[in-house]
């Protein structure tokens, strides 16, 4: 249904277009009784949207991909990926759809994404929809990363349907709407390097490089780019604690954003082996795997790339492989500056100190956040062996003011998220809408919110998330 009436907004069909192979066009599933649960009026902004516009019956249709623009097609993408090492040709959209492009105030092009609106040609086993809790849970972490300066996908909206979802139990169903530089992943160049078709694969790239790398000006040099932003963001990430939780190659952009908010969480008590997704036994997606996974999913995004890398496919091999082997480089040179950082030294004086300190939180499982946060202002911990830490690094002459705009005060701890999408999926979005607002300064230190400040307390127990839900 396209509504004629709407003056506001054009969607871009560029990815449609240029890429019809990878795309099915598809509507939204209708909604028995949509409500806006959570608008992001700022970002709506940021890409041409009218907030007022938004909240409007037509606005509703929008967000629920019920109804959109003339000119549209919205379709659901193909993509492939390995899930947890296991290949899988044909995942895709199963429950989302791509509606279209908005050009940002930048002139960029930014992808306007549903998820949770029903069943596609993809959807398999899937009921295509999802659920209050899980989908607030992506609005508010991801605009959480966004706050701290972390590249990924933004949340939008999420709409109440007004339907019953079945998961262990009935759930209020949502459709979550976001914003990305693309939805382009490792999983995309994989599915189009499985047909076989070569001339796909180049404008497949063509497109990835034309919107994300368009300094590259080669395939060579695309894939080096990708290799670049990866190594840059899963940095980001370990120098906040973060745990993607399902690091699969369909959840890899090629843009450098984080994408595909599931079972992840923060990391309280420092612990290399932290795990919080509920499927992951083996501890493959845990927070100290994560750089080494990002590896090898780049080096699945090469042999995808292969042929367009060199005719020749011994030469093609060789500049994959010696593009992956500046990844270990870059994602260290990243982390060590980032850890530098955090301790207010210069990386030159850093070094020994990240490496002495990073044991000593391991055996005393120390809160990672507010370790770093409360470093300038600490008292004597009455034990040796740090107080002797504290000590060498205190002479080394730290920047204390530097590090406040580093360390965060305010992560998106998971007894507080919990605690908000508890409190949301029955009808109280108080908690939520305050989580939000600490959450969007999460370097400035307020009085009166110590408690979103402070580890979760010793019942909260171990934590687990669930994703697809
Ligand atoms: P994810 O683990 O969220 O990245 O999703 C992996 C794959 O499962 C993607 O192809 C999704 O579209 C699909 N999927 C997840 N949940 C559902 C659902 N409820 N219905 C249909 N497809 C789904
Ligand atoms: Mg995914």
């Amino acid at each position: 249904m396209s509504i004629a009436s709407t003056p506001a907004v054009t969607l871009g069909t560029s990815f449609a277009r240029q890429l019809p192979e990878l795309a099915v066009p598809w509507q939204g599933e209708e909604v028995p009784d949509a409500r806006l649960l959570v608008l992001n009026e700022a970002l709506a902004a940021e890409v041409g949207l009218d907030p007022q516009w938004l909240r409007g019956p037509d606005g509703l249709r929008l967000l629920t991909g019920t109804g959109t623009p003339a000119g549209a097609t919205p379709v659901a993408q193909g993509y492939a990926g390995h899930q947890f090492g296991g290949y899988s040709p044909r995942l895709g959209d199963g429950r989302a759809l791509l509606l279209g492009e908005l050009s940002a105030a930048d002139g960029t092009l930014r992808d306007l994404h549903l998820k949770g609106s029903g069943r596609t040609p993809f959807a398999r086993g899937g009921d295509g929809r999802a659920v209050v809790g899980p989908m607030l849970r992506e609005y508010v972490v991801s605009e959480a990363m966004h706050a701290l300066g972390i590249p990924t996908t933004r949340s939008l909206a999420v709409t109440g349907t007004g339907r019953t979802v079945q998961r262990e139990t009935g759930r209020p169903g949502a459709v979550l709407a976001r914003i990305a530089a693309s939805h382009l992943r490792v999983g995309s160049f994989q599915y189009v390097r499985a047909t076989g078709d070569t001339d796909l694969l180049r404008r497949l790239a063509d497109h990835a490089l034309a919107r994300h790398h368009p300094a590259a000006t080669s395939y060579p040099a695309l894939f080096a780019a990708v290799v670049a932003a990866q190594a840059a963001l899963v940095a980001r990430w370990m120098l906040v604690g973060f745990v993607h939780g399902v690091m699969n190659t369909d959840n890899m952009t090629i843009s450098g954003e984080t994408i595909d908010y599931g079972p992840c969480a923060f990391l309280e008590a420092y612990d290399p082996g932290t795990v919080y997704s509920s499927i992951d036994h083996g501890g493959r997606y845990a927070y100290g795997n994560q750089p080494a996974i990002a590896e090898w999913n780049l080096a699945r995004l090469a042999e995808a790339m292969l042929p367009l890398l060199h005719d020749d496919e011994d030469e093609a091999v060789a500049l994959a492989v010696a593009s992956l082997g500046e990844f270990r480089e870059q994602y260290h040179g990243h982390w060590s500056t980032g850890m530098a950082a955090k301790l207010g030294l210069p990386a030159s004086a850093a070094g020994e100190l990240v490496n002495d300190l990073l044991p000593l939180l391991r055996e005393r499982k120390i809160d990672f956040t507010s370790f770093f946060r409360t470093l300038p202002r600490a008292a004597a911990h009455g034990d040796r062996e740090l107080d002797d830490w504290v000590a060498r690094w205190r002479a080394q002459g730290p920047d204390v003011a530097a590090m406040d705009r580093v360390n965060p005060a305010y992560i998106p701890r998971n007894h507080l998220v919990e605690e908000a999408l508890a409190a949301a999926e029955d009808g109280d979005l108080g908690p939520f809408t305050e989580l939000m607002a600490v959450l969007a300064r999460p370097y400035d230190e307020r009085p009166g919110l110590e408690r979103y400040a402070a580890p979760a307390p010793a019942d909260f127990g171990t934590y687990q998330t669930f994703c697809g839900t």
